[in-house]
């Protein structure tokens, strides 16, 4: 890499991987679509034979995430679901999982319907108190599965604490990052072996790309990595890999600026009358607020809320805002909301929704790069129109 060793890592947002091209010097990477690469011989190449194996966009996002993540290897996948999924298609059947009792929607579904089909059990635990969590350990887990800020309540999980009870006992804890970025924080830095990004959400930050990676500094996982890759074949194009590029270059601008943003919807938001509780990482009285303050560089751009009333008012507050689009997804330059309980969360059982307080008055919000007082205007129309309607 031309970069200086020491270079911080809003400058290498914009270089880690990339370099001039050397054929024509053009300073933004060429995006290589080819399926195929020529050969000066059967097995003699420069590095790329065909594009599910390898191709140079995708090895430039790789170098790139690794980068960042502080990682040696990073393997792109085609969803971020597909990147998860990689990781547990290098265990065997009858290794055991311990996940985090609210991890994303799509990762349970994998844990529960996809690889307990191969014979890979997985309990899902608390992961708040790693003693008690550490209590559903067993002879043959092999792996530990968190996300922290966790979804929708954005819960704090103590990435350093639990990387170091697992690695005591021999197992690898994998981080999905996605919430945070590496910008707000590095879990292999904090001892976690694995990190897992959609990189839909605020890598590429533009909502226009699916993607995924994994990253680590473990040298045999990343080759299981690359052969699950290579012959599973859930890799992303070209295109989309020069997308996720071209947003990373802006990723410490856009970080800053959610997350500046955010903190101060949050604050108004906990002081508004219809507003029953804001959760937030960057509230003094969010129950995860040390342990980011210790382990993240700033609380995010997600905040979560429940509103007064229930389901009724939640709907007619979405369904008013005209900036904000009531949307699945996150991470965009544009803001989006969306009604946990009955969209993104609508697959967990009503009970399991219950028990991990996803209530039908709570709206989670995407805090996007708009004005932060057109984002306000627009959330209190939200407001005027649930309260102002008359009950009958
Ligand atoms: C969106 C998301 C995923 C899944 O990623 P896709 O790119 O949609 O497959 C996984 N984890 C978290 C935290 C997410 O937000």
């Amino acid at each position: 890499m031309r970069v200086p060793p020491g270079a911080s890592i809003e400058t290498l947002c914009i270089h880690a991987g990339q370099e001039p091209d050397p054929a024509s010097g053009a300073v933004m990477l060429p995006i290589v679509l080819s399926s195929t690469f020529a050969q000066d011989g059967p097995g003699v190449h420069k590095g790329f034979d065909y594009s599910r194996a390898g191709n140079p966009t995708r090895a430039a996002l790789e170098a790139c995430l690794a980068t960042l993540e502080g990682a040696q290897h990073g393997i792109a996948f085609g969803s971020g679901c597909a990147a998860l999924t990689a990781v547990l298609l290098t265990l065997r059947s009858g290794d055991h999982v311990l996940v985090g009792d609210d991890v994303y929607g799509g990762t349970f579904r994998i844990f529960d319907q996809v690889v307990a089909q191969f014979g890979i059990e997985s309990s899902f635990v608390d992961m708040s108190d790693p003693v008690r969590a550490f209590e559903a350990m067993r002879p043959n887990t092999r792996l530990v599965w968190i996300e922290t800020p966790s979804n929708p309540l954005l819960k704090v999980l103590d990435i350093e604490t639990l990387a170091a009870g697992a690695r005591a006992r021999g197992v690898p804890v994998a981080v999905d990052n996605t919430f945070a970025t590496p910008m707000l924080q590095r879990p292999l830095d904090l001892g976690a072996s694995i990190v897992v990004h959609s990189t839909t959400k605020y890598l590429n930050g533009h909502s226009d790309v699916v993607g995924g990676a994994v990253l680590t500094n473990d040298r045999a996982l990343a080759e299981r990595l690359h052969f699950v890759q290579k012959a599973a074949g859930s890799v992303p194009s070209p295109f989309d890999c020069y997308l996720v590029l071209r947003g990373l270059k802006t990723l410490a601008v856009r970080m800053k600026r959610h997350v500046e943003t955010a903190r101060g919807i949050a604050e108004w938001l906990a002081t508004h009358p219809r507003v029953a509780h804001v959760h937030y990482p960057g509230l003094p009285g969010h129950v995860g607020h040390a342990i980011a303050a210790r382990q993240m560089k700033g609380p995010g751009g997600m905040i979560t809320f429940e509103i007064e009333g229930a389901l009724a008012q939640a709907v007619t507050f979405l369904r008013a805002l005209r900036i904000v689009a009531c949307a699945e997804s996150l991470g965009g330059v544009e803001s989006l909301a969306e009604h946990p309980a009955t969209m993104t969360h609508a697959s967990l059982p009503p009970k399991a929704r219950q028990a991990l307080g996803i209530r039908d008055g709570l709206i989670r919000l995407s805090v996007g790069l708009e004005d932060a007082g057109d984002l306000r205007g627009d959330l209190e129309r939200g407001f005027r129109a649930a309260f102002e309607q008359t009950h009958v």
